[in-house]
C-alpha cells in the first residue's frame, strides 16, 4: 500500500472513530449527581493524551548525549511538563547512566545514535551492527529499556544502514530542521532559529552538550507553549506515518520508500 493511501486511511479511521462520539455522549443518560462529580474529578486529574493530528505538536530531540548538561535540561523539561527525545551515544550512556535512568523515569523517549559516532555510510556492516548493539546494551543496562528509534551519526544514511536498521526493528529518524546550536553556541540565536523552523509535527535537532541550548531552554519552552505547541516525543509526531523498520523519516533528498 502506498504511504499516502495508508495515511489517508489512517485519517479516515480516526474520523470514523471520532464522529459518533458526540451522539453517544448526548444519548447517554446523565449519571446521578454524586457519580457525575466523581467522574469529573477523575477526568480533570487524568492527563489528556495529545492527538498530534489535531493539535500543534513539536518534538525536540537532543543528540550525542547524555551530555554534561543533561541534568539541568531534565529539570527544565520537568518544570514545564515537556517531553523530549534523546538520541544517545553509547559511550556517554556508559559514562552517565543516571541521566538515562531519569530520562526514562520522567517519560522521555530514547533513541540509538551509535556508540562512538562514526559515519555509518563509510562503515562496514559489522561495524554498524556493533555500534548499534553496544548502545542498545548500554541503555538496557542503565535504564532497563531498549531504544526503538535509530538516528545515524550526522543524519547520514544509505541502503546498508536501512537494511541493518530493519534487522534491529528500528525506523531511521532524522529531523525536519535544526537549531544550529552546535555552530552558533549563542542562547538568542538558538532560540530565534528554533522558533523560525518550528512547525506542526516538526522534529528539531538540538544537543544537550551545548550549554547555551540548555541555558536558553526555559524561555524557549515558554515561547513555544505560548505559540500553542505541545512538546512531545518523536513517537507521538510520527504516529500517522506508520513507519516500518528501516524506513527513514523525514525522507532524505532523493530517497523513495
Ligand atoms: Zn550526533
Amino acid at each position: 500500500m502506498s504511504r499516502q493511501l495508508s495515511s489517508l486511511l489512517a485519517i479516515a479511521a480516526v474520523c470514523a472513530t471520532l464522529a459518533p462520539a458526540p451522539a453517544i455522549a448526548e444519548a447517554t443518560p446523565a449519571p446521578a449527581q454524586g457519580a457525575k462529580s466523581t467522574a469529573a474529578k477523575k477526568t480533570a486529574k487524568a492527563k489528556k493524551p495529545v492527538n498530534c493530528s489535531q493539535v500543534k505538536c513539536l518534538a525536540l530531540t537532543f543528540d550525542d548525549g547524555p551530555g554534561k548538561y543533561a541534568g539541568k535540561l531534565l529539570d527544565t523539561l520537568k518544570k514545564y511538563d515537556a517531553k523530549a527525545t534523546f538520541f544517545l551515544e553509547g559511550q556517554y550512556v556508559k559514562a552517565r547512566p543516571q541521566f538515562v535512568k531519569r530520562m526514562v523515569a520522567e517519560g522521555h523517549e530514547l533513541g540509538n545514535h551509535s556508540y562512538s559516532h562514526p559515519d555509518f555510510t563509510k562503515s562496514d556492516g559489522a561495524k554498524i551492527r556493533d555500534e548499534i548493539k553496544k548502545t542498545q546494551d548500554a541503555v538496557k543496562k542503565a535504564a532497563g529499556v531498549e531504544p526503538k528509534l535509530l538516528r545515524p551519526p550526522y543524519g547520514l544514511t544509505d541502503l546498508q544502514v536501512s537494511d541493518i536498521a530493519t534487522e534491529f526493528g528500528m525506523p531511521i529518524i532524522l529531523w525536519t530542521a535544526g537549531s544550529k546550536d552546535w555552530s552558533s553556541k549563542n542562547v538568542k540565536a538558538i532560540q530565534k532559529q528554533t522558533l523560525a523552523v518550528a512547525e506542526q509535527n516538526g522534529i528539531i535537532l538540538m544537543h544537550d552538550w551545548v550549554k547555551q541550548t540548555v541555558d536558553g531552554m526555559p524561555a524557549l519552552i515558554k515561547t513555544l507553549k505560548n505559540k500553542g505547541y505541545h512538546l512531545v516525543t518523536v513517537s507521538e509526531v510520527i504516529k500517522d506515518q506508520k513507519l516500518e523498520p528501516g524506513d527513514a523519516f523525514p525522507l532524505p533528498e532523493g530517497w523513495e520508500q
